[in-house]
């Protein structure tokens, strides 16, 4: 089947086979983007109308006993200054967002286990202070005790990227001690227990190939996740990565735009890593399918330190963002961005 074909199909039935979606990855091409692209841009507007959901991001701890061979925030980078934003301060960045407009808090940070207690305690306290807002978790794998105490706690969404579905290629990611099974279990876990979950990878980190980006197809359309975070790999200069390239931001659009025909309803951001990439990034990711903007809400003095990789976008944006201007861009390419909680909707992926 040609690339027409494929899209035609996966856009109509929403699902493709194993084969057909390894073909579909190794007919990238310019012309393949831009149909790719156009389908997908129609299927987000079909489902979600013109609307983009802002989320706040706090990058509440920088401290991580991990050591991914990609990450600045690696244990045994030395040169990472460490941070654990307090409770108040935390507090502060969701008094911020809220009055912004946002309704969904997103904590993400390092796996930092010394503050797993009072983090409980704040999630808490969020949720009872903000009871209409959602409250979203990025922070890592954790055993399902902790997940449920914070379930129970009020955060209803996770986001755990699996990275890479391909067994062997985590390992090249990541060092022994960290295993591609428990990164599993963690993501069947938070689906069962519930939560909104959140999966997805980088494109173009070392070793990938067009193989285990089909992987991850198969993953994605298997696992079904309510959310998903697609990024380039961009290298970080303190990290065993510093030397290998980029990914590519064309092929990193594509695949949104598969994702966006395989998963319809899914929530799926543009990332912070395709502005970084290109200017305006994720005006094209809205463009393939991207309904999710994530909005730093951080304090500027420690967002600084929260480096995953170089020249991240956002670094030093003022705080008090100018969602005005924000907003007149994407209202030049026929978006508004809206203030909503923005859950995922039970529908035609299921
Ligand atoms: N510790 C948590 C959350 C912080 S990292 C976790 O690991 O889930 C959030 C995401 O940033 C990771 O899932 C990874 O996909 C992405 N990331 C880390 N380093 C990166 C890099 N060098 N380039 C692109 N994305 C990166
Ligand atoms: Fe830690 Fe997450 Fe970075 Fe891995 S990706 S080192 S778990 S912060």
């Amino acid at each position: 089947m040609s690339y027409k074909e494929l899209l035609n199909k996966l856009n109509t039935e929403q699902w493709l086979e194993d084969k057909e979606l390894l073909q579909l990855v190794f007919a990238f091409s310019p012309e393949s983007e831009k149909y790719a692209m156009n389908l997908a841009g129609k299927k987000a507007l079909s489902v979600f109308g013109n609307k983009i959901y802002y989320r706040g991001i706090v990058e509440f701890t920088n401290i991580c006993r991990n050591n991914c061979y990609y990450c600045g925030l690696r244990k045994d980078n030395e040169k990472c200054k460490r941070y654990r934003l307090t409770e108040d301060q935390i507090l502060s960045c969701c008094e911020n967002g809220y009055r912004l407009g946002m309704r969904t808090f997103v904590l993400q940070g390092g796996e930092d286990i010394a503050f797993d207690v009072e983090f409980t305690d704040l999630i808490k306290k969020i949720h009872v202070r903000y009871p209409e807002c959602a409250i979203t978790l990025g922070a890592g794998e954790r055993p399902d005790k902790l997940y449920r105490e914070w379930y129970e706690s009020g955060a209803t969404r996770y986001l755990l990227r699996h990275e890479t579905a391909d067994k062997k290629h985590y390992e090249l990611l990541h060092p022994d001690y960290q295993h591609f099974d428990n990164r599993m279990r963690c993501l069947n876990s938070l689906k069962k227990m519930g939560y909104q979950t959140g999966a997805g990878m980088m494109v173009g980190s070392p070793y990938q190939t067009y193989k285990e980006l089909c992987e991850d197809l198969i993953f994605l359309r298997d696992f079904k996740p309510e959310m998903v975070g697609i990024g380039p790999f961009i290298p970080h200069h303190d990290t065993p990565f510093r030397d290998k390239e980029t990914g590519s931001f064309d092929l990193t659009l594509y695949l949104l735009a598969i994702v966006r025909l395989l998963l319809p309803t899914s929530l799926i951001p543009a990332t912070t890593a395709m502005d970084t990439v290109i200017k305006d990034g994720r005006l094209q990711a809205v463009k393939a399918g991207c309904n999710v903007i994530m909005l730093n809400i951080t304090p500027l003095k420690e967002r600084k330190d929260y480096r995953l990789y170089d020249d991240m976008a956002e670094l030093n944006k003022m705080e008090g963002l100018d969602l005005g201007s924000l907003n007149a861009k994407f209202n030049t390419i026929g978006y508004e961005a809206v203030i909503d909680r923005g859950d995922y909707k039970e529908g035609v992926n299921k």
